[in-house]
């Protein structure tokens, strides 16, 4: 074990007492509330996630509620968040807990990894922060600040790297490991950032920091460059009739599965080609009152949209009409289609 490292509980702990950040999910060790925070931060900002918190809390205040919530209603409480199965996988989960745990929240890490939608980092969360257990939870910050504590320019998305680091962490555990495990988030999160230069002269660690001392902690952490993301074009269509606007749901699985999206095709169509493709759908265009163009990076591809927004004489069976405000209160768009929504609202 590298000594600098040893130093890291008596040093992270104190600080963390001082500077940590009052947020919503340090209020209690409830582990549905970690289990919660944890999955709504994955991919999102602490700031963005503070107002879905409370209001999921709000709605479904238990693991049985969550069990039992309808999916309509689960992906509106998402809505804008992304990556849906994240919350489809939270309620599967529920259900497991409420049918084979009898309701209570598992304490065993094995158990608490068999859950869908748990992986190691999250399981090693809950257990530190809910259950005081010494177990690592190993997510980006955290390699970034063992990178550069340690000076190490090993790519940090290799799996090895990953394993190295939570085995090292682990011998190290304080028994106050849910105030570490928070502490080393911390640092990663308002210290040791990825985007802006490390606030070294502010860190309790600079002492020890290898990455400071060589100072390279700014090319660091090393990552495997990035594979190109497909582009895929597409065309979406807002189509309103009496202050209605056509939606349809996209399929069970898949991208965006279960959603509501505006009607859309492939391939980014001129306007004759999008007035014949909306004929074809058996709409009878009356006004084309605006093109616009958006782009939506999911983490595998990109979208490249074009949107155009058409009234029409009269309703088609093809799709489902929904007022104004039954999009705002039951459909859940994703943002690749809500941000057209969002476009007009604000005309
Ligand atoms: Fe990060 Fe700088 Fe602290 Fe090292 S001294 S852990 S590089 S903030």
């Amino acid at each position: 074990m590298e000594e600098n490292l040893t130093k890291l509980p008596d040093v992270l702990l104190p600080w963390f007492d001082e500077a940590k950040r009052d947020l919503p999910w340090r209020q209690d060790r409830e582990p549905y509330h970690i289990w919660l925070s944890e999955i709504m931060l994955q991919q999102t900002r602490v700031e963005a996630v503070k107002g879905y918190y409370a209001r999921f809390l709000a709605e479904l205040p238990t693991v049985q509620a969550l069990a039992r919530c309808d999916d309509d209603k689960l992906h509106k409480l998402w809505e804008g968040l992304g990556y849906y199965s994240r919350v489809r996988n939270l309620k599967k989960a529920a259900q497991v807990i409420v049918n084979e745990h009898s309701g209570i929240f598992p304490k065993e890490y094995d158990q608490i990894l068999a859950l869908p939608g748990i992986g190691d980092y999250t399981a090693g969360a809950i257990c530190s922060i809910a259950f005081d257990q010494k177990k690592a939870a190993v997510d980006g910050n955290v390699l970034r600040v063992y990178a550069r504590l340690m000076d190490d320019a090993t790519p940090i998305d290799q799996p090895a790297f990953k394993a190295q680091v939570r085995s090292q962490l682990e011998e190290i555990y304080p028994d106050r490991a849910g105030d570490f495990t928070q502490a080393l988030m911390e640092l990663g999160a308002t210290l040791c950032g990825p985007n802006w230069a490390p606030k070294c002269d502010s860190c309790p660690c600079h002492s020890f920091c290898k990455a400071f001392a060589a100072k390279t902690a700014e090319n660091l952490p090393v990552k495997t460059p990035k594979k190109q993301k497909r582009q895929e074009d597409r065309t979406v269509f807002i189509l309103e009739c009496d202050g209605c606007f056509a939606l349809t749901k996209r399929p069970d699985t898949g991208l965006l599965a279960s959603l509501w999206q505006f009607p859309d095709t492939p391939g980014k169509l001129e306007l004759p080609a999008a007035l014949q493709m909306a004929e074809s759908w058996g709409l009878q265009i009356k006004d084309v009152r605006r093109q616009l163009e958006k782009k939506h990076i999911f983490t595998h591809s990109v979208w490249n949209l074009r949107g155009f927004f058409m009234e029409v004489k009269i309703k088609c069976d093809k799709f489902i009409w929904f007022s104004a405000d039954k999009i705002d209160a039951n459909a859940a768009l994703p943002t690749a289609y809500r941000q057209f929504w969002e476009a007009l609202k604000h005309d």
